[in-house]
């Protein structure tokens, strides 16, 4: 995975591209949140069930099934007194912080890859693999290798979110939605 903070940081600028009806802080964090929570599957990683396992590292908290789940529930739950159509923009939103998750995953190269499709078809995939895999070492980010290895996942994932905050600059300033 690239670190949490990097995912964190991936999260902030999908934030950009937000739906109105909730307030900035809470999109923010929100959005943030959906960006970070696939890896709540280390709980179990430390616990001892095995990586492959489908409550491994990368197993059913990073699949589809999860995302669109998870952002079922957060978008009934946050957005209870809004309109249908503003709960759908809100679930496809969260949507895709969530699953951004998983994609950056699945562009990194090492451990095992992705279960998509899990629990329906029980492969790992990759996509890609120009994104560094984090150490599970907190001790690693204290040295100077870890805050050298901190800046480079920084720098690729803000090229990547380049496009994505110039999208929600436009999306701000000219189409008013
Ligand atoms: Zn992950």
């Amino acid at each position: 995975m690239p670190t949490i903070i990097g995912h964190c940081f991936f999260g902030m600028s999908l934030a950009s591209l937000k739906p109105v009806g909730l307030d900035v802080s809470k999109a923010i964090g929100l959005s943030i949140l959906c960006s970070c929570i696939p890896d709540i599957d280390g709980i179990g990683f430390f616990a001892g069930i095995p990586y492959h396992s489908i409550w491994g590292h990368r197993g059913i908290t990073h699949s589809i099934l999860f995302a669109m789940l998870w952002s079922y529930l957060l978008s009934q739950y946050f957005l209870k007194d809004e309109s249908r159509e503003l709960k759908v923009q809100w679930f496809f939103h969260f949507f895709w912080c969530t699953i951004s998750h998983s994609l950056l995953d699945s562009m990194t190269d090492g451990g095992l890859g992705v279960g998509f499709f899990l629990p329906f078809i029980d492969e790992r995939y990759f996509i890609a693999n120009f994104i560094p895999v984090s150490p599970m070492s907190i001790g690693f980010f204290s040295s100077i290798p870890g805050i050298l290895f901190l800046l480079e996942e920084l720098t690729i994932l803000g090229l990547i979110s380049i496009p994505i905050l110039f999208m929600g600059w436009l999306k701000q300033n000219f189409l008013n939605i």
